[in-house]
């Protein structure tokens, strides 16, 4: 019971600092989704967020999500799942069937593996770019100077309609200058939104145009490890 009230609690005080970020720069709450994300927290948490009446969801891995949303899909209609972690192209199909956003789209050979699933399926989920920013050498996403090509060959050799940009800034770095970074490639190639900032940086990440923020332990606590 506690546990649940301290979930319902936790949203309302990041959906408060979400707001207040936004309207600090002159934007409106409704302009920023907050993503809970999800990823290795216990079942009852996640329905307490559903009570609380979250709805929009991010996971990193196909598997863990479809234990997470398989039966909890159809109980909630206005659901949106996110897929927030690296997609191997063999699993493309399955991320296809349960999600209603990939944001991790970094290479040809997923692309090809996409386009095939949504021809297939009739489904088509909405797609980010992921963009490695940093140019860290262990971390997926596209480097900053392939991301116009990248986007070129999305468009046109997969019809793909590219939602949005998202990344995931070093560690050791200050993240505004990754986000700042970001919003500067999507405004060069005309993406409109941006996936950027978790539960230690949204706030800086709104003020730099954040459209979502992906906010998992700030939300629910520490996460199994
Ligand atoms: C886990 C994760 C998050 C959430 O991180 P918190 O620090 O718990 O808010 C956000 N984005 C991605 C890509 C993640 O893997």
């Amino acid at each position: 019971m506690t546990e649940s009230l301290d979930i319902e609690n936790a949203r309302q005080d990041i959906l408060s600092r979400i707001g207040r970020a936004a309207q600090e720069h002159g934007r409106t709450p409704e302009s920023v989704t907050l993503v809970a994300v999800s990823k290795r927290q216990p079942q009852d948490r996640i329905e307490a967020a559903l009570a609380a009446g979250q709805r929009v969801f991010g996971e990193n891995r196909v598997q863990e999500a479809q234990q997470h949303w398989g039966e909890l899909r159809d109980a909630y209609p206005d659901l949106e799942l996110r897929l927030i972690g690296p997609l191997q192209s063999n699993k493309a199909r399955d991320a296809v069937a349960l999600f209603d956003v990939i944001e991790t789209l970094d290479r040809e050979k997923l692309a090809k593996a996409l386009r095939t699933a949504m021809d297939e399926t009739g489904r088509a989920p909405r797609l980010y770019v992921q963009v490695n920013t940093g140019a860290e050498p262990q971390k997926s996403g596209v480097l900053p100077r392939d991301l116009p090509e990248f986007l070129k060959v999305l468009r046109e050799a997969y019809a793909f309609e590219i939602e949005g940009l998202m990344c995931i800034p070093p560690v050791e770095e200050p993240a505004g200058l990754h986000f700042a970074l970001l919003a500067k490639l999507a405004q060069e190639n005309g993406v409109e939104r941006l996936s950027m900032g978790m539960s230690s940086d949204f706030e800086i990440a709104i003020g730099l145009g954040a459209s979502s923020v992906r906010v998992g332990t700030a939300v629910f606590g520490t996460r199994a490890s």
